[in-house]
């Protein structure tokens, strides 16, 4: 029944209409995003159909619906899930000096002779929470000290093989060198005070009730927790410190919400011209500000009074091509399953 209503309402389009819509399938949806679609809309008169599922639910329904898939754009959250997308092949690289020209090449893809296939377009901290009672600022400056046994028992994080983790251990251990790598996820997993569970936030609150002296999360929660209207949120930020890590060394890393153009897009030239816009200072403005994160387009800079609270208004970030975890993913996965990081 909804597919016969489903195919009459296609039939009732006229061809030229149908032509100048982009079918957008993301793993984001906040409510600022709404002003960013229509201003692309009103500057191009192309009409955005959005499908909305979580990161896993689009890679499964793009694998499904193969050469047949109407999706052009695909937008995932992590570079770890972009990497995955990229090795079953659901985009097709693509050439834009915009592109190019607006957004680091560290928070892309790695370039190919046909072009770049996943792009990001905000960025996010990982950072290190902790418990100001129990823990020195200075033994938690770095990611390396996380492995330090002066936190044995103190460390909380979520499952090693989440995306997030997956994504910040890639980059660690392609600085560290692989020996080091293994050896500081071994003392990651020494220093637990409990086992891998819950989301980032849970890693937060557990810091500040006491379960966990020191826990890593992604930026936004933290800002969350500072913007939140509950005052019992509020307070939990209030119990806790956030730390930029590696500020004196490499920087802290740096994740991304991405997209790419699908392989089997329909409506390519329409496809390239929103990636292009989502890199244009008003949309990345939305893009950044939907969820507490930072612009991807260079020289772009928000104000966003949460994030200057846990001191992300002026860091430094990681410079390691975010392609590099596409490259060690499946080797910092057998590093985890070896050192028992659940
Ligand atoms: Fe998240």
């Amino acid at each position: 029944m909804a597919v016969a209503t489903a195919a009459a309402a296609m039939m009732a389009i006229p061809a030229q209409a149908e032509e100048n819509v982009l079918n957008l399938y993301s793993a984001r949806h906040y409510q600022t995003d709404e002003a960013m679609y229509a201003e692309f809309t009103k500057q191009t008169g192309i009409k955005i159909n959005r499908v909305d599922a979580d990161d896993a639910g689009i890679i499964a329904r793009l694998k499904a619906e193969g050469a047949a898939s109407p999706a052009d754009v695909v937008m995932l959250v992590d570079a770890a899930r972009l990497a995955v997308a990229n090795d079953q092949g659901l985009f097709q690289p693509i050439q834009s000096a915009k592109l190019d020209e607006a957004i680091p090449a560290n928070l892309r893809a790695d370039k190919g002779p046909q072009g770049v296939t996943w792009t990001g377009f905000s960025t996010r901290a990982r950072v290190i929470v902790y418990d100001p009672l129990r823990v020195k600022a200075e033994d938690v400056a770095t990611y390396a000290q996380l492995a330090d046994p002066k936190l044995k028992g103190m460390l909380c994080t979520r499952t090693g093989s989440h995306p997030y983790n997956l994504s910040l251990f890639a980059t660690v251990i392609e600085q560290m060198g692989d020996q080091k790598g293994e050896a500081w996820l071994k003392g990651l997993v020494d220093n637990m005070a409990r086992s891998p569970k819950g989301g980032d936030t849970d890693q937060i609150r557990g810091v500040a009730s006491g379960e966990c002296g020191v826990a890593i999360t992604n930026s936004y929660y933290a800002a969350r927790l500072v913007a939140s209207s509950k005052p019992e949120d509020r307070a939990v930020m209030e119990k806790v410190r956030v730390v930029f890590p590696n500020q004196g060394t490499t920087g802290t890393h740096v994740n991304i919400a991405g997209a790419g153009v699908a392989k089997h897009a329909k409506h390519k030239e329409a496809a390239v011209a929103f990636m292009e816009y989502l890199a244009s200072p008003f949309a990345q403005e939305y893009f950044a500000n939907g969820n507490n994160e930072f612009p991807a387009a260079k020289g772009m800079k928000l104000d966003n009074p949460a994030l200057k609270a846990i001191g992300g208004d002026n860091f430094k970030a990681e410079t390691v091509p975010l392609g590099v975890v596409a490259k060690n993913m499946t080797k910092v996965q057998q590093m985890l399953d070896r050192v028992g990081y659940k």
